[in-house]
């Protein structure tokens, strides 16, 4: 048989092994050939007498990550092409046949006669654990890096080749629809205990345990396709059945707010799939399927959280020609909050780390918080005490800048004080060489104006971290007006090897993330002032799509610090570049209440000892008037929330802060939160058009004032029917 992904042999028992090994690729995806070749094997082992049945596994170190997403991309823009040429019933037609094809060739798989059986070695998620579930018989190797799950939610979609028929028959409806909606990677003893394998097993032995199932005349019949299979949690209309399907309905509402189409659509597919027998239900699935991939929801967040991100991450704006050279020690200037999660995120990634305070004990504090860090891992079974003391052994704290010697790489994270941050810098390079690179960590300071300090300004970068560091996964990095190719390529490979998403900006005050994230906090002020009940405020921030409300966000984040940027602001640009009204009103929390934030248990929440947070009642002094709830149009204020922020970041590109809007997405997404289901604050405008989203900012602008006016960029891509993307890859053709 002539296969280039897969390898089949037969031994002597008559147990075929599918070994897929895919020429040129690190590691397995699901593409249009492997569903072919996967296909002819499944007839070959059907056809042939003298094989008794199949064991897949794979022959890279982990198993599959599931289908390659931008084969779901070539699909979407063939729809579009047949819909202009063929027209829409024979669009969708095609649509569907093609995105059923995996789901058909499982099921040809699941329904062949002959028993399949999957030894999983490692990572198999998405459409590599859809076949593994099609597979009558699976064996996890029990392993740290094992995993497996199906987190299409993830990127807008859902598992369309079986996953939520087959999941939904083997485990209760309400755990087989939580696993659906979260999309979390399960390990393999808890996949045991969730019934999604048959067994965890060490990793030496699970091709023999795979192979006598079938050996041993394992049946290549599934459970739902016997007489006497009964669904785990009763039949959707019986009384148990009605014990689960209100409450889903009612979760499903709280978690989405209606916003992810895909969530949705895994309700329908369960609860429709669950009343049909099994090739019907699989077409039922299929339906959903080919909707959801046609949603703008996934086309926007599969665009910004699987490309963009994938390319990010790989270096995108890594300058090509600067050699890679792997960064062994890295010094910490400043053992505080963040100085202490930059060490522990940097010693976790294999490399040396000084940890430099003013004095020993201050340094020596800083690396007590990384051992609380890791400790907690070691707690939660995340790590090993052997992994823990080697993480600890990586870090050395001194208050002698000498031990910089040597180093790659230097981050700075000193008090916000330009005196102080210039002193520190200078006393690091005197102990370092004219090649290691400098970075500061600050939040607010121009780099070009702290690169002053550093007798190299070439070899002087911004590397922003945002906090709890450890927990993050985005690091601005910052150019300033001198900084050289080589610093941008030490900093973006320091930052892939923390396993951190990077994007690279230009010097301004704010950067990027803070500036959006300041706007969306601002907002929940200015909706407080305006007489809006807080509870109103918080919820319907949620039900835009942002995590955290404002308040309790600006809770987290310190009132007092927000006090002090907006001072900063108006002291460097004058009074007009704050507003008034909300600088009154941090002023009146954090000077005349002492309401601080978090903390210390006092900011727009009070924080008691023991329960929960609650809005401070107090709060209500602050409002001149109340607006009536039920009269507030919570389609606007949801509005109000995003447009604040996608105005801040089209501002941003149009300053040349960001030159990419891929890095504005992913950036938005993942440092702040920012709607997901958009695809971005820059997908957000692209996804309503440019000309629509100035007459919405145009609208706010007469109702809320000037800070809603739309910049001349905005005003351009409207006039010109123009989209950020658009722009972008115009831009990249004209400089190639
Ligand atoms: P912090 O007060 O927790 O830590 C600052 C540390 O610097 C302290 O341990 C202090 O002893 C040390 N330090 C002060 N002067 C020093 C000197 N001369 N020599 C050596 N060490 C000295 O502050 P932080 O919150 O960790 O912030 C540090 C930097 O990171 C600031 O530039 C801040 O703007 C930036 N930042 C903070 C956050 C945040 O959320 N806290 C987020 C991003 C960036």
């Amino acid at each position: 048989m002539n296969l280039t992904n897969f390898r089949l042999e037969t031994d002597s028992d008559g147990v075929a092994l599918l070994t897929w090994d895919m020429p040129g690729r690190s590691m397995n995806v699901i593409t249009p050939d492997v569903i072919d070749e996967l296909e002819k094997v499944v007839e070959h082992v059907a056809a042939d007498a003298a094989i008794k049945g199949c064991v897949i596994t794979s022959g890279k170190e982990t198993f599959s990550g599931g289908a390659d997403l931008s084969m779901l991309q070539v699909a979407a823009a063939e729809y579009r092409k047949a819909l202009r040429d063929k027209g829409e019933e024979e669009a969708a037609r095609l649509f569907f046949e093609a995105s059923r094809r995996l789901s058909l060739v499982y099921r040809k798989l699941e329904t062949c006669g002959k028993p399949f059986a999957a030894a999983i070695n490692g990572l198999c998620l998405g459409g590599a654990f859809e076949l593994a579930l099609a597979c009558h018989y699976r064996v996890v190797a029990d392993v740290d890096k094992a995993r497996v799950g199906l987190p299409e939610i993830k990127v807008g979609l859902f598992p369309g080749a079986g996953g939520t028929q087959r999941v939904a028959r083997l485990m209760h409806t309400g755990d087989a629809l939580q696993m659906l909606f979260k999309g979390e990677q399960i390990r393999p003893k808890a996949a045991k205990t969730m019934n999604l394998v048959h067994e965890a097993a060490p990793a030496g032995e699970i091709l023999a345990r795979a192979k006598s199932f079938i050996a041993g005349g394992g049946k290549g019949v599934a459970p739902w396709d016997e007489s006497t299979f009964k669904l785990p949690s009763g039949k959707v209309f019986s009384p148990q059945g009605m014990m689960v399907w209100p409450a889903a309905n009612a979760i499903y509402r709280r978690e989405t707010h209606d916003n992810y189409p895909a969530a949705k659509a895994i309700l329908h597919s369960v609860y429709e799939g669950l009343q049909l027998p099994m090739d019907l239900a699989l077409r039922v699935e299929s339906r959903w399927f080919a909707k959801i991939l046609r949603s703008p929801e996934a086309a926007a967040m599969i665009r910004t959280l699987f490309v963009s991100m994938g390319e990010l991450n790989k270096g995108a704006r890594r300058p090509a020609h600067a050699p890679a050279a792997p960064i062994k020690k890295v010094g910490v200037i400043g053992a505080g909050f963040m100085g202490a999660g930059i060490a522990y995120v940097t010693a976790g990634a294999g490399m040396d780390v000084v940890l430099i305070d003013r004095d020993q004990a201050a340094a020596d504090k800083g690396k007590s918080v990384c051992d609380q860090l890791i400790s907690g891992q070691v707690l939660k079974g995340r790590a090993k005490t052997a992994e823990k003391e080697a993480l600890l052994g990586r870090i050395k704290p001194s208050a002698d800048y000498e031990d910089l010697a040597g180093a790659d790489l230097v981050i700075e994270a000193v008090f916000e004080d330009r005196a102080i941050k210039a002193d520190v810098t200078r006393k690091a390079r005197l102990a370092l060489g004219p090649n290691a690179v400098f970075a500061s960590n600050t939040s607010t300071l121009p780099i070009g104006s702290l690169a002053e300090a550093y007798a190299e300004p070439e070899q002087f970068i911004g590397i922003h971290f945002f906090s709890p560091v450890e927990k993050m996964a985005l690091v601005e990095v910052i150019l300033g007006e001198k900084t050289g190719d080589r610093a941008l390529a030490v900093a973006l490979d320091f930052i892939r090897a923390i396993k951190k998403t990077p994007i690279v900006v230009n010097d301004s005050r704010g950067f990027f993330a803070n500036r959006c994230v300041g706007n969306y906090i601002r907002e929940g002020h200015l909706m407080l002032l305006e007489g809006a009940p807080p509870a109103l405020i918080e919820n319907v921030a949620k039900m835009a799509g942002m995590p955290v409300g404002p308040l309790a966000l600006n809770d987290e984040v310190a009132l007092d610090l927000a006090l002090k940027i907006l001072e900063a602001t108006k002291q460097d640009l004058g009074e007009a570049a704050v507003d008034a009204d909300q600088e009154a009103l941090l002023r009146a929390m954090v000077k005349g209440h002492g309401r601080l934030g978090r903390k210390n248990g006092k900011g727009f929440y009070d924080y008691p000892a023991q329960g929960p947070k609650f809005l401070w009642p107090g709060l209500a002094d602050f409002q001149k008037a109340k607006l009536d709830p039920d009269r507030i149009d919570i389609a606007e204020f949801k509005r109000r929330f995003l447009v604040a922020q996608a105005l801040e970041a089209a501002r941003a590109i149009e300053e040349g802060v960001v030159t990419d809007p891929r890095e504005a997405d992913v950036g938005s997404i993942i440092g702040f939160g920012f709607a997901p289901f958009t695809g971005g604050v820059l997908s957000y405008i692209d996804g309503m058009g440019a000309a629509n989203f100035v007459v919405l900012c145009d609208e706010l602008r007469r109702k809320y004032g000037p800070r809603f006016t739309p910049p001349q960029i905005l005003i351009d891509m409207a006039r010109g029917h123009e989209t950020f993307y658009g722009r972008f890859a115009n831009e990249a053709k004209r400089v190639a």
